[in-house]
């Protein structure tokens, strides 16, 4: 048996060039701190399991995770569905986005331990998964996606590519006009040769707009329509509603949380596409929970975001579509959602992608990357060891 006998969450902090007052908006010289943390779990056997999480490495994760941390010292560390359970009910208040980390460290653990992926773990299938392109947001100011030819332009280069599918997240300015001129201009520049999505990520005002761009996506032959509306995509009720009066497949749910919730989201109508995201819903055990309940109904799943943990659970999961490799902007920029902190050859970049539009999946023990400790040590800018 293998105890969980240590518990190291590890902040870091880097800097990024050509961003601006975050890491959606470019900047040309400009400079933005990114804060994210890597946790290691460690067992009284000498195995060690770890995961630094990319977008879910916000500060209220952190905090909860300091708080789970402890009650998880004394724990068998493969027994991933109790511990789950137990992190799931003790922090019922909250969101209980802390867990992910933690799991996806225990599954790193299990996988080293036995020598076997993680995808192996789950009962993967695929080695290559196909990508779709992920914008970064429009911006007013120069630079980036500052206009619509800048969006067809990339599609475009994206196809060159071998990508099959393209998602816009356009410039959130609450106008339904502006949406469908970038939507517009993107599909009259490919024609068919990518499936393309929308997600203006909750920035429209109104239902109606949400209709009008939605109709849209029905002229334009849209493979999804994700999140539009100010309702922040929380209410199952107003998506059921939504989906009566469009025919494009809705992506909702990226913003309910909690495991139950999320089911209730579904069984209430609120999506035709489930949006599971394993760095807030539960880790990896969280997601292929929720990802086979959708299967079970012939619901498709999308996970959100890029990463490791999201290559294992694809290559095991039927019913997933597309890896989002987001976010990405034309040139060689970085995909500012993740961390430069891999010491092999793991990316989540543009040239990480072949010329089939596929990423591999992972081949070796646990998660089958490996983090530059040195350089995380040398950003490290605080530590915390439970025992
Ligand atoms: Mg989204």
């Amino acid at each position: 048996m293998s105890i969980i006998n240590r518990i190291i969450v590890q902040s870091y902090a880097y800097e990024l060039e050509d961003f601006g007052a975050s890491v959606m908006v470019f900047e040309k010289g400009g400079k933005t701190t990114v804060s994210k943390f890597v946790v290691s779990i460690e067992t009284n056997d000498g195995q060690v399991g770890c995961y630094a999480p990319h977008y879910g490495a916000t500060t209220h994760a952190l905090a909860q995770i300091k708080e789970m941390a402890p009650t998880l010292i004394g724990r068998d560390a493969e027994q991933r569905e109790a511990i789950f359970e137990h992190l799931k009910i003790a922090w019922r208040h909250f969101d209980k986005v802390g867990i992910a980390a933690l799991d996806c460290a225990l599954w790193d653990l299990a996988g080293k331990k036995y020598g076997a992926s993680v995808s192996r773990l789950l009962g993967g299938y695929r080695k290559r998964l196909p990508v779709y392109a992920s914008t970064f947001p429009g911006q007013k100011s120069p630079g980036g996606f500052d206009h619509v030819n800048i969006y067809a332009d990339f599609a475009e280069d994206c196809l060159g590519k071998g990508f099959q599918a393209f998602k816009i997240h356009g410039f959130m300015d609450g106008n339904p006009k502006s949406e469908i001129a970038i939507m517009t201009a993107i599909r009259e520049r490919v024609g068919d040769g990518l499936k393309l999505m929308t997600d203006p990520a909750s920035s429209l005002p109104s239902f109606l707009d949400a209709v009008e761009v939605g109709r849209a996506c029905d002229d334009l032959g849209f493979f999804w329509y994700e999140d539009p509306f100010r309702d922040g995509s929380s209410s199952a009720v107003a998506h059921k509603r939504l989906r009566d009066f469009i025919r494009t497949p809705m992506l909702i749910a990226e913003h309910v949380r909690g495991f139950e919730q999320k089911a209730d989201f579904v069984l209430a109508g609120g999506t035709d596409i489930f949006h599971i995201d394993p760095e807030l819903d539960g880790g990896i055990t969280g997601t292929m929970k929720l990802a086979h309940f959708a299967d079970a109904m012939g619901m498709e799943v999308q996970l959100h975001t890029a990463g490791p943990i999201h290559r294992h659970c694809m290559s095991a999961l039927l019913n997933t579509h597309f890896y989002e490799l987001g976010l990405v902007r034309p040139g060689d920029a970085w995909n500012g959602l993740q961390p430069p902190i891999f010491a092999c050859d793991y990316g989540d970049q543009i040239d990480n992608v072949g010329a089939d539009g596929c990423v591999p999946v992972p081949d070796g023990p646990g998660l089958g990357v490996t983090y530059d400790w040195d350089k995380i040590k040398k950003w490290e800018t605080a530590r915390e060891v439970y025992s």
